[in-house]
């Protein structure tokens, strides 16, 4: 999977080099894609409105732009978009679509012009990163089942100002990389066993949970769904988050 390119398959069509500190690439035998997220973050640049003008210098050159901030504090830069989805202070999640692919500002035809930037704004090859996290990141992950749609949700990386669930709606299971975890089954009324990572998961589907807990010392919160707010902040196993007998809406890790 391309982590910037909605696609299965795609081409490299200009590598990285002192003069070209990007990959330019194209969705497989097609130049029309939509552009995805890296990695979730805040977008700090946002450049709309540009036409295609191969003589153009500076940020022009980028034609519609987006550059993203990450929670590891390195940058992503999409440039040449046909169309920006997205506007300058917004926080977007990982996979989430910013743009779609286009032939704007300095370019030869329809293509993404991607960087990756470290937190000096120097650009590094963006290679290793077109299907793998950016350095620092966490690669602790995190999901729910939800007991109205029948499905485990999206994953969620631990860290990010994202949550696992969808308010309103119950939550029957969750899992976890790594961390050690269990849940309280809101019909059975106790506490389900203890789990360590995610080839299992804590929970009795359909049954929802209300509360969970960690044994390590992580940050985490849950959403009532009969209060509608989140509850307060949570650390480590000498207490838990929730509230017996009201379901659970999202499940968030600091
Ligand atoms: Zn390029």
């Amino acid at each position: 999977m391309c982590r910037v390119l909605k696609c299965d398959k795609y081409r490299i069509t200009q590598y990285y080099s002192n003069s070209h500190k990007a990959i330019d690439m194209v969705k497989y035998y097609s130049a029309t894609c939509p552009i995805i997220a890296h990695t979730e973050g805040t977008i700090v640049f946002c450049q709309t409105g540009q036409k295609n003008n191969p003589k153009a210098t500076g940020n022009a050159s980028y034609g519609n732009c987006v550059k993203i901030k990450h929670p590891d504090g390195y940058y992503t830069l999409y440039a040449h978009m046909e169309k920006v989805y997205v506007k300058k202070g917004q926080y977007v999640s990982k996979g989430q679509e910013i743009g779609y692919m286009g032939n704007t500002g300095k370019s030869f035809g329809s293509h993404l012009h991607f960087e990756v930037r470290t937190q000096n704004d120097t650009r590094i090859n963006p290679q290793p990163y077109l299907d793998a996290d950016l350095p620092n990141m966490s690669t602790k992950y995190y999901q729910t089942y939800d007991n109205v749609k029948n499905k485990w949700l999206p994953k969620v990386r631990v860290g990010s100002s994202d949550y696992a669930g969808n308010k309103g709606n119950g939550q029957s299971g969750f899992k976890c990389d790594i961390l050690t975890y269990r849940v309280h089954d809101k019909v059975k009324k106790y506490w389900l066993p203890w789990v360590t990572g995610s080839k299992d998961y804590a929970g009795n589907l359909p049954n929802d949970f209300d509360a969970i807990q960690f044994k390590e010392n992580v940050t985490y919160r849950v959403y009532d769904n009969i209060k509608k707010k989140w509850l307060p902040w949570v650390t480590g196993s000498k207490d838990y988050a929730g509230n017996y007998g009201n379901s659970i809406g999202g499940v968030q890790i600091k």
